[in-house]
């Protein structure tokens, strides 16, 4: 007999706060992971979780479900990702005038748990109103917001489907994503020496000064229609009447194409490692945060 074929609304909220609520920042999983275990078990779907959180250091792996379907349809794939980003600990959801937030002091797990949620949603209808569909395949990855690691380190090979969908951006319904930058993420510490600054400032190395040189020679901005560079985070320092010893500068790199990314990213590093003409200035420790490349932190370079 078929059922309403709606989404109920009820039903998915209760749901996104359900997942909001159970925290999952990267590597951090567990939790979730069983709670979707379960989910998914209950609403008819078989899951297996793989051996990705050893390879990661995680705690819980990918996991891939199937929901049976008519045999004589292609397969269809529905990607999302557990993980959230920090501060993703103690997520409480406040829901106002028709808005989901979090109380302010941590993310609210919107990214990815919304896509989550729709999938739920989906299976509870699919369920309900006992529709012909044809085989599904759920994967839900883990350690996504640490450079896709989860995904990395999935085995596709276990995929039937040919086609998918991730639901995993903003955008109004009906847009689909089917390009998306690479990008770096470039974590660099200038390192100069601390000295009194009105009493010796001459035994001084001044940290800022060199790193301002650096990033002033740095393009910024869109660098070609497919390529962009951001310098978004500079601390140091400690006080005004101290050279400072160490700056700490976070920028990034995208393109659509993977040549431009690496090109723009070498740049980046050579101006900082072009520094060490100044005298004084002999450390620099890059580390690279990257897309496109297997591991997380891989380029560790010092002058
Ligand atoms: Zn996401």
């Amino acid at each position: 007999m078929k059922g309403p074929n709606r989404i109920n609304e009820e039903r998915l909220f209760r749901e996104f706060i359900t997942l909001a609520e159970i925290d999952s920042p990267s590597l951090k999983e567990r939790e979730l992971a069983d709670y979707l275990k379960n989910r998914l078990q209950g609403l008819g779907l078989t899951v297996e979780e793989d051996d990705t959180a050893a390879k990661i250091g995680g705690s819980a792996g990918n996991l891939l479900a199937h929901l049976p379907g008519d045999e004589g349809l292609a397969p269809l794939l529905f990607a999302c990702h557990m993980d959230t980003v920090n501060p993703g600990e103690g997520v409480e959801v406040l829901f106002e005038d028709g808005v989901f937030r979090s109380k302010g002091d941590t993310v609210l797990g919107g990214d990815d748990k919304a896509g989550i949620a729709s999938l739920l949603e989906v299976l509870e209808m699919i369920r309900e109103n006992g529709q012909p569909h044809c085989p599904l395949e759920i994967l839900l990855t883990v350690g996504e917001e640490h450079g896709l690691l989860g995904s990395k380190n999935f085995d596709t090979g276990k995929l039937s489907s040919k086609m998918g969908y991730v639901l995993d951006s903003t955008g109004s319904p009906g847009a689909i994503i089917t390009a998306a930058p690479a990008q770096n993420v470039l974590y660099i510490t200038v390192k100069g020496k601390a000295a009194h600054a009105g009493f010796e400032p001459e035994r001084g190395v001044n940290a800022i000064r060199i790193a301002s040189e650096a990033i002033s020679r740095l393009r910024m901005g869109r660098i070609d229609e497919e390529t962009t560079s951001n310098v978004g985070i500079i601390e140091g320092g400690k006080a005004t009447n101290i050279v400072p010893d160490a700056v700490f500068i976070q920028g990034e790199t995208r393109s659509l194409d993977r040549g431009k990314l690496d090109a723009i990213t070498e740049e980046i590093v050579g101006e900082f490692e072009g520094i060490k003409e100044i005298p004084g200035a002999n450390s620099v420790i890059f580390a690279l945060l990257s897309s496109t490349r297997n591991t997380g932190l891989t380029l560790n370079r010092k002058l």
